[in-house]
């Protein structure tokens, strides 16, 4: 009766795998695969796949430029189009729209700078004399007196950028 298994086979493929046969295993499993029908099929198939895939991964270099070219073109007409989308006519509302949002800005900050400087003072001061305890009384007396700036601070951070995304937006 032929044998079908070998506590060997499960090793011998291992080897065979991880490149380390025939060189680089023991030489009594080297003896016993010489003998062993099963281990010695074992090796000469896992060998042969071995060698099938290292030809493959030899042969990728000239195979992945072209993959890379089909990225690459993918890429260049994403771009393409995403040029050609923001490249559409500005209508005479966008320029009204961002304007507006410009004429407000420099109101925000003509009206506010002789506070806003005097705020910069106040926090470059702070800075140099920094104490955490101190600083919420601060921040809600700055608050407070300066109420007006705070409201076109939070004009400038929130309303223009809306504004001028709704203009742009709108197509
Ligand atoms: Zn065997």
């Amino acid at each position: 009766m032929k044998q079908i298994e070998c506590s060997f086979e499960a090793e011998v493929l291992a080897a065979v795998l991880q490149s380390r046969w025939p060189e680089r295993v023991d030489a009594e499993l080297r003896e016993h695969v010489k003998g062993c029908a099963v281990c010695g099929d074992v090796a000469a198939v896992a060998g042969a796949i071995e060698s099938a895939r290292e030809e493959t991964v030899a042969y990728a270099p000239t195979s992945l430029p072209n993959s890379g070219q089909v990225w690459w073109k993918a890429q260049m007409r994403a771009r393409r189009e995403a040029v050609e989308a923001a490249g559409r006519p500005i209508t005479a509302v966008q320029i009204a729209a961002f304007a507006c949002a410009m004429a407000l800005m420099g109101a925000c900050i003509g009206a506010t700078s002789s506070w806003f400087q005097a705020g910069l003072k106040w926090v470059s001061g702070e800075v140099a004399a920094f104490d955490p305890k101190a600083l919420l009384p601060y921040a809600t007396g700055m608050i407070a007196a300066h109420g007006l700036l705070v409201a076109c601070m939070v004009a400038m951070v929130f309303v223009v950028p809306v504004a001028v995304y709704l203009a742009i937006g709108k197509d």
